[in-house]
């Protein structure tokens, strides 16, 4: 068992902005190609969305929340959290309320949620959250944590490592259950959404968007709660207590936004 310990302790490592300590048990460049080719997999059965208009906001929020994040790690000499993410912004023909990132940094949003969020800042809430999933390697911490419970207390940790790369096709798919009945995401846990809600109002807030209409969006969601949605909501935390969490976060938002101002 002691070499389980040791590739626990190498795998420790904490999470951007909140400081989390978790466990990661692949590399990133394993989990893109995973999230590479269940991409490519999807999107050869997905119709893009014909609304030109939404697509290009979608890119352009995209891209400046990407930009901002990247110029602002940089400062910070943390921009090797993005060197196995390339990020992409796709609409996609779908009528769910919906949206999600692959670990890889593909974004889709369904055109089921373009009437909730019909403004760039409304777009940069949902964006700043799926992008804040793949930066927190919530799928590969999603992984490790299902990897350990099936092996733990049985093998050493060479098995450990033999068993994970061995395993990880199925886990992937098992965690992100791509063209199953759920959709292509499956929900993450409370922790996750909660964390990602809090460093995507920071990446808002980073970029210039208005953070104020991120507790708008939650508001305009539960008006909307009769909506089946795997990823973007069904394990969200209820709206009130999402609500009370990002106001909990808004001046932390501003104090990083007015640092690099
Ligand atoms: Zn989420």
């Amino acid at each position: 068992m002691r070499t389980l310990f040791a590739a626990a302790l190498i795998a420790c490592s904490s999470v951007a902005f909140t400081g989390r300590n978790r466990m990661l048990l692949y590399s990133d460049s394993e989990i893109t190609s995973l999230s590479n080719e269940s991409y490519n997999e999807l999107m050869s059965t997905t119709k893009v969305s014909d609304n030109k208009a939404q697509a290009a906001m979608i890119q352009e929020v995209g891209e400046r929340l990407t930009g901002a994040l990247t110029k602002y790690l940089a400062s910070k000499g943390e921009q090797s959290l993005l060197d196995d993410i390339t990020w992409s912004f796709k609409l996609v023909q779908d009528d769910q309320v919906n949206a999600f990132c692959m670990p890889g940094g593909q974004v889709v949003f369904y055109e089921g949620i373009m009437p909730l969020c019909d403004t760039p800042d409304l777009v940069a809430v949902v964006m700043g959250h799926e992008i804040a999933h793949a930066l927190a390697r919530h799928g590969n911490e999603r992984m490790s944590q299902q990897a350990l419970t099936s092996i733990v207390g049985s093998v050493t940790g060479q098995v450990v490592e033999q068993k994970t790369s061995q395993n990880g096709r199925i886990l992937f798919e098992a965690a992100f259950a791509v063209g199953s009945e759920y959709g292509y995401l499956l929900p993450y846990s409370r922790k996750h959404e909660s964390e990602a809600d809090e460093i995507g109002l920071y990446i808002m807030a980073i970029a210039g968007y208005d953070i104020e209409q991120a507790p708008v969006l939650w508001k305009r969601m539960s008006e909307n709660e009769s909506q089946y949605v795997p990823e973007f909501m069904s394990t969200h935390p209820s709206h009130a207590n999402r609500i009370k969490n990002l106001q909990k976060h808004m001046d932390e938002a501003r104090k990083i936004a007015a640092e690099i101002q």
